[in-house]
């Protein structure tokens, strides 16, 4: 990531009046932090900016400043904007039916994902632990800009999220020096994790007593997951969003390496979300199904039913630890 890139990016933003913010399903605190940060610091500048995203948004980050301005993408939605900025996507596909919105305009991809393939017409890629990392340092290179409580809570919430609390491999000596600078607006970062990730529904509760009950784990230990039905959730009364944080237990058993979890969306389609703990390359995993990620977490979408991928997917990552270990 080089200061030309942000300053090209600058030069746009200034040249430009009207932009259009989106990022990935399956919201985040990452992609939702960047959004928001983003959306603020461009309003500063005297910028329209409207934010859509192909999904429901997650209860959990109603704290974060303006995210009941962040627009459910609809069919024949009409925006007008010269610019689209692109955050937190390793692939254009993860925008899913904001892609409809974009015809011919020019595309701004700013990621941390290191299978990122520079889909945009300007691409800001580093290997940071946040995509928020990124937008920190564009907006620190713009002078107007004044850093401010809610765009420090939006960035700190993407830090947060992505570090799992400053405990990932991905968090470096920048990560901390962002957080010590975001910290000196106040942020509130009690309340983030509490909500974030202390915070759970009845249901969500039950859910995860029935889904740690059918752990499941390989013969050599090293590989464990859990799996999420459309009847357990109607059993428990709980929802998908129930199921977010899950996949870490599995990853958190002594000994493991790679820890899986199975959400079934609906009739055959699975969410999978992959986790490994020292060295084991989740994101390659993730490519064979059509999916992607980093090397410790990665997803994909697999069109089938829960029992089919699970097997596909534990198989798949059996064969090649035994050729890694
Ligand atoms: P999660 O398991 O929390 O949904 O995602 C973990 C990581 O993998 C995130 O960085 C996310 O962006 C990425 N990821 C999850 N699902 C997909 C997918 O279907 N395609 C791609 N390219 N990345 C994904
Ligand atoms: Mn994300
Ligand atoms: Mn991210």
């Amino acid at each position: 990531m080089s200061l030309k890139k942000i300053n090209e990016i600058i030069n746009l933003i200034r040249k430009n009046n009207k932009f259009l913010i989106t990022s990935h399903v399956s919201p985040d605190g990452d992609n939702l932090g960047s959004v928001t940060a983003l959306k603020l610091a461009l309003e500063q500048m005297g910028k329209k900016a409207v934010m859509i995203i192909d999904d429901t948004l997650p209860s959990s980050f109603s704290f974060l400043p303006d995210i009941d301005k962040i627009i459910s993408y609809e069919s024949d939605m009409e925006v007008d904007f010269d610019l689209c900025f692109i955050l937190d996507c390793s692939d254009f596909k993860r925008i899913a039916r904001v892609e409809e919105l974009l015809a011919d305009k020019t595309i701004i991809n700013i990621d941390h994902h290191g299978d990122n393939p520079s889909f945009g017409d300007y691409n800001l890629l580093g290997d940071v632990a946040a995509t928020t990392e990124l937008v920190y340092q564009l907006i620190s290179e713009i002078e107007e800009i004044k850093m401010d409580k809610e765009i420090a809570t939006a960035i700190a919430t993407g830090l947060i999220t992505d570090t799992g609390s400053f405990r990932y491999s991905n968090t470096t000596a920048q990560t901390h020096q962002i957080m010590a600078d975001l910290l000196t607006y106040n942020v509130n970062t009690a309340k983030i994790c509490k909500e974030v990730f202390d915070t759970y529904s009845y249901a969500s509760l039950k859910l995860k007593g029935k889904v740690l009950e059918n752990l499941k784990v390989d013969d050599s230990g090293k590989v464990a997951w859990i799996k999420v039905s459309q009847d357990l959730l109607k059993a428990t009364g709980s929802t998908l969003e129930d199921a977010d944080g899950l996949v870490d237990y599995p990853r958190s058993l002594a000994g493991v390496e790679v820890g899986v979890l199975f959400k079934e969306v609906e009739d055959s389609t699975v969410k999978v979300s992959l986790r490994s703990n020292y060295y084991f390359s989740v994101d390659k995993i993730a490519h064979q199904f059509g999916g992607g990620g980093h090397s410790k977490a990665a997803g994909c979408t697999i069109n089938d039913t829960l029992i089919k991928a699970e097997d596909a997917v534990i198989s798949t990552i059996k064969k090649e630890l035994s050729q890694v270990n």
